[in-house]
């Protein structure tokens, strides 16, 4: 268990990363991380109780609410469980550092952000806002609060806005690894529900939505919804499940989210028509279902994960060899990084020289061609015959003759003799250094660290 909840923190993780580096799906020329992890999108229409599913999953109120379109960009709601006892708090990925603990605060900050975007208008945007919460009342998962569907466009929106949220709202739940939490108010026939409208869809063989019936407690006398919550009336692979949550009144009078809870659990244990059901209704068992879900998809899901990660590894790899690294900017660093070159520089002129590289038998050639050919060209046989040995001999005995071996004529005829070493032995010299320099530029060009 403890390595499932490390498993979704990474999830996460990735997921802050992806709408840092602008990655949140919705481009389909592109392949994006995003697409490849899992999440939790809250679908539904307008005024079904999104929010407030949403919220007492979290058990917290901090979703800006009100009557019309309200949510207009994706919230990205990311929870941690922390451990009992600790402070909970909020963070938004567009104010890191800024920890919400009055969460009043936090449905400020949504409503500033949204008209940041879309101005006071009634505009929607698909940029969506990243939330953390952390809190010892919550489960870990990602859940997408997106905005509700509608059917007619009112006064002072773009006639285009119906369309547009129902294209938003599909980009994400058309996604194979979203997993869909249709909202229908009780209240309402389920033939006319907008969210498994768009479910079905999306997901005709209902693997990955989970019906959510609200407004139980606001059912007409006699009426119950035992057809929907039992799967007889839209048969899904999941158990629906149903909630209450807070009526307006009961947000009017600030009614507390634990209290909410409690009374949730109450109706349903207390119900007649589905106390047979309780242990399988209510917010609290709607979370722990969708985490339990999400754990078993993440793990399905690793292998196409990694691959992914992988296969983007490689790629910016091949694009670092050809930009170049980036040098180190400590000290201690760039002298590791020269020394590195260094020795790379040392492999591979040492090849060139010993073998395994071309270059050193070029070097042997000399010595074994060039100097060896000018040597024979030498006219040793013109320089010593014995005319010429002899006209040396006594030029260099002057006006007294030698008297036992002729020392001085011997010493002139081994010096000139020399002499006719030093062209061929610089040539060699010359050529051997051309060959040198030549491996040294070679090499440089075949260093990689
Ligand atoms: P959204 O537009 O889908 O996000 O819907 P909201 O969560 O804002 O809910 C719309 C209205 O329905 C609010 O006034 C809620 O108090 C109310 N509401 C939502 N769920 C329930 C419920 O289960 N029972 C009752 N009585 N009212 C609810
Ligand atoms: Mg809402």
């Amino acid at each position: 268990m403890a390595t499932m909840e490390g498993l979704i923190r990474l999830v996460n993780a990735l997921q802050k990363a992806c709408t840092k580096l602008g990655d949140f799906g919705g481009d389909a020329s592109l392949p994006t991380l995003w697409d490849s992890l899992p999440s939790v999108a809250v679908v539904g229409g307008q005024s079904s109780g999104k929010s407030s599913v949403l919220e007492s999953i979290v058990g917290r109120d901090f979703l800006p609410r009100g009557s019309g379109i309200v949510t207009r960009r994706p919230l990205v709601l990311q929870l941690y469980k922390t451990e009992q006892g600790e402070q909970e708090y909020a963070e938004f990925l567009h104010l890191p550092n800024k920890r919400f603990t009055d969460f009043s605060l936090v449905r400020k900050e949504i409503q500033d952000e949204t008209d940041k975007i879309t101005g006071k208008s009634k505009q929607i945007s698909p940029v969506p806002i990243q939330l953390s919460i952390y809190s010892p009342n919550v489960v870990n998962l990602t859940m997408i609060d997106l905005p509700g569907l509608t059917k007619v466009a009112v006064e002072g929106q773009p006639e285009s806005i119906v369309q547009d949220i129902e294209n938003l709202v599909r980009s994400y739940v058309e996604k194979p690894n979203c997993i869909i939490l249709a909202i229908t108010p009780a209240n309402q026939d389920i033939a006319t529900s907008d969210a498994i409208r768009l479910a079905r869809e999306v997901d005709p063989a209902g693997e990955r939505t989970f019906g959510v019936l609200t407004k139980l407690d606001l059912m007409d006398r006699g009426t119950n919804a035992l057809e929907v919550l039992e799967g007889r009336s839209y048969r899904l692979q999941q158990p629906w499940v149903g909630v209450v949550n807070r009526s307006q009144a009961d947000i009017n009078r600030n009614v507390d989210m634990m209290d909410a809870r409690r009374r949730e659990r109450e109706f349903f244990a207390s119900s007649p028509d589905y106390g047979h059901l309780a242990s399988k209704m209510g917010s609290e068992y709607l979370a722990k279902l969708l985490s339990r879900h999400l754990e078993s998809v993440i793990k399905a899901r690793i292998p196409a994960i990694a691959s992914f990660i992988g296969r983007s590894i490689d790629g910016l790899e091949s694009e670092l060899d050809h930009l170049g690294r980036p040098v180190a900017i400590d000290a201690g660093a760039q002298l590791y990084t020269i020394l590195e070159l260094c020795r790379a520089f040392d492999r591979t002129f040492k090849e060139h020289l010993e073998g395994g590289r071309p270059g050193g038998d070029r070097i042997y050639g000399v010595f074994d061609h060039q100097l060896p050919g000018a040597l024979r060209k030498i006219p040793f046989d013109r320089h010593l015959s014995i005319q010429n040995v002899r006209r040396v001999v006594s030029e260099a005995d002057g006006y007294q003759p030698h008297l036992i071996a002729p020392e001085q004529g011997y010493r002139r005829l081994i010096d000139s003799s020399l002499n006719f070493f030093r062209g061929p032995a610089e040539a060699s010299v010359d050529a051997v250094h051309h060959i040198l320099k030549e491996l040294v530029r070679k090499s440089i060009g075949e260093t990689q660290v």
